[in-house]
């Protein structure tokens, strides 16, 4: 299966998309680059978006892609979240005042998006693929994404200050062929990472040591902040952890 990265920042500039990956050419895990990472023809493949937090950095496309598909498809799109995640994008982004409710245009019983809330711990299934939500430690509510097919499991860890949920569930896995991690100030500004829910590098290196045994596949690093980039980039390289990459937007990860 192919990973596309169509954004892994925790912000935007015309270097930098916020965060959104592409699980082959229907699933979007996030949706902070939906639109300026796939053309109009691609975004009306993508039947399902599995969402990790409300913040706008995770959604700030999932309006515009709305307006996208909006009339175009046969099927409404289901976004897939916790409650708390959707009733905050209900609230404050699909409420009529900020954006149409397209979970209720064209019409209620045919809309253009649908949610499907999730209770964390608790598995469900989009096609062949088994997807469990792991609740993270972050100031408003946010969640890891294991994704479990007939090649393995990936998983995409979401915004989260140090935890214990993601190591314990991917402890108890045999095939994880990817982990996507958030790491997204530098040691330089622990203080506001600790108090945002973030990783630093310094943190991140305590966080993998969780892993028993240490993680045989890739691990990329994902969710940094534009303006201390290079700064975090610099002390990742200084882990000198040979599985250790950052993600880039445009690249395609097979696994
Ligand atoms: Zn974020």
């Amino acid at each position: 299966m192919k990973i596309r990265v169509l954004g892994c920042h925790g912000g935007v500039s015309p270097d930098h998309r916020a965060t959104c990956f592409l699980w082959g050419e229907r699933l979007a895990i996030d949706a902070g680059a939906l639109c300026t990472g796939l053309t109009l023809d691609e975004q009306l493949n993508v039947d399902d978006i599995v969402l990790t937090s409300s913040r706008l950095d995770h959604v700030a496309e999932l309006g515009a892609f709305a307006d996208n598909v909006f009339g175009r498809r046969k099927a409404p799109v289901t976004v897939h979240c916790t409650q708390a995640t959707a009733d905050a994008l209900k609230k404050s982004l699909f409420n009529n005042s900020v954006w149409p409710d397209f979970t209720s245009v064209p019409s209620a019983s045919q809309p253009t998006l649908k949610f499907k809330a999730h209770a964390p711990g608790k598995k469900f299934n989009i096609g062949e693929l088994e997807i469990t939500l792991v609740q993270n430690k972050h100031p408003v509510d946010s969640v890891g994404v294991m994704l479990g097919g007939p090649q393995g499991h990936v998983c995409f860890s979401g915004d989260t200050g140090p935890t214990q949920a993601i190591w314990d569930h991917l402890n108890k896995l045999k095939d994880l062929r990817a982990l996507f991690v958030e790491c997204t100030y530098p040691t330089s500004m622990q203080r506001l990472a600790d108090v945002a829910g973030h990783l630093t590098p310094t943190t991140l290196a305590v966080e993998l040591k969780k892993l028993a045994p240490p993680p045989a596949c890739p691990v990329f690093a994902y969710h940094l902040k534009p303006p201390t980039l290079s700064e975090t980039r610099k002390e990742l390289r200084a882990l000198r952890m040979r599985e250790l990459h950052l993600a880039r937007h445009g690249d395609i990860y097979e696994v």
